[in-house]
């Protein structure tokens, strides 16, 4: 049974908050996008529910879903995975454009577009727009969307790291999926594929 444990973070609590998700199955576990925060609330999750993860997933470079991942690796020597093409932008610590402190992270790219760590398996899915390097996390009848898809909306395209088209071209993606999955956005609420094409400006099916 596949247990996704969301934490919402943000530097100030509650303002500018990420949804950082644990993953976890028995012993397995990864760590999906941990922002950076004056309390350690992944590591106490992690420590208090005895999961020590095997990889920290990326979906995208963005500094607000990057910024805890030195924290963690102070704690666990693991894997960091992010799209070669965001490497650069989740390393820059000068690329800033949140104003939350800036933090070095020097992920390494996803090896393979399917991913194991014991029972769990991932699918990598590009899904550009948002970032040169974004992409969905597959799992089962989960999705991981990060700011490619939110409850009825969309990343924002308006960074320079953006390209609309590109975006465009990720919305299309989505709808061609069969399946109706569970979304989990890197910011908001919790919802469902199917629930957005139909009812998410826009995804709406013309
Ligand atoms: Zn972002």
């Amino acid at each position: 049974m596949i247990k996704i444990e969301t934490l919402k973070i943000g530097w100030f609590l509650t303002v500018f908050t990420t949804n950082c998700y644990v993953v976890s199955q028995g012993k397995d576990c990864v760590v999906i996008d941990p922002p950076l925060c004056q309390k350690e609330y992944v590591f106490d999750y992690l420590q208090k529910n005895n999961l020590v993860p095997q990889a920290i997933l990326l979906t995208h470079g963005h500094c607000d879903h990057c910024g805890g991942v030195e924290q963690l690796l102070k704690k666990y020597n693991v894997p960091v995975y992010c799209h070669q093409n965001d490497l650069q932008l989740a390393s820059i610590v000068a690329y800033n454009p949140f104003k939350i402190p800036a933090v070095n992270c020097f992920p390494q790219p996803y090896p393979s577009m399917s991913l194991d760590f014991g029972s769990l398996h991932f699918d990598v899915v590009e899904t550009f727009g948002h970032t040169q390097g974004s992409v969905l996390l597959l799992l089962e009848d989960k999705m991981f969307s990060g700011d490619t898809l939110f409850y009825r909306s969309i990343g924002r395209t308006d960074f320079p790291e953006s390209d609309i088209n590109l975006m465009n071209n990720s919305v299309e993606k989505l709808k061609t999926f069969t399946k109706d999955y569970v979304v989990f956005p890197g910011h908001g609420e919790t919802t469902t594929l199917f629930d957005e094409l139909q009812n998410n400006p826009y995804l709406i099916k013309q």
